[in-house]
């Protein structure tokens, strides 16, 4: 795999990673304030189950930049955990956190399990 590459998509997972903790930290400060005023309950529970939704997004997110990163140290990042295939330069440019190159990750929608 290409030095460049590698070096341009681990720096956008590193980024992505920052963020998305710094998300999930904001979401657990807003869930907290939120149980601690609640005198709208019915505000306050639309709220709180809004900041979950984001909260699980966020997290299901950051799950996927983690297993790409690990694939990184693992010297695997690049490659299809389904076939073992390259994954395309630009696919992964695209979507970093890309785990299966384009005809796999097709095949895994159409079996509808994500
Ligand atoms: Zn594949």
């Amino acid at each position: 795999m290409d030095a460049n590459l590698l070096a341009r998509t681990a720096q956008a997972l590193a980024r992505r990673e920052a963020e998305l903790r710094l998300e999930l930290a904001a979401h657990h400060d807003a869930i907290s304030h939120e149980v601690d005023t609640f005198e709208d309950l019915a505000g306050h529970d639309r709220e709180v189950a809004l900041l979950e939704a984001l909260d699980h997004r966020a997290s299901d997110e950051l799950r996927l930049v983690l297993a790409a990163r690990r694939r990184m140290h693992l010297g695997t990042y690049g490659d299809c955990i389904e076939c073992g295939g390259p994954i395309a330069d630009e696919r992964l440019l695209a979507v970093p956190t890309a785990a299966r190159c384009k005809a796999c990750e097709q095949r895994h929608k159409a079996a509808g399990d994500g």
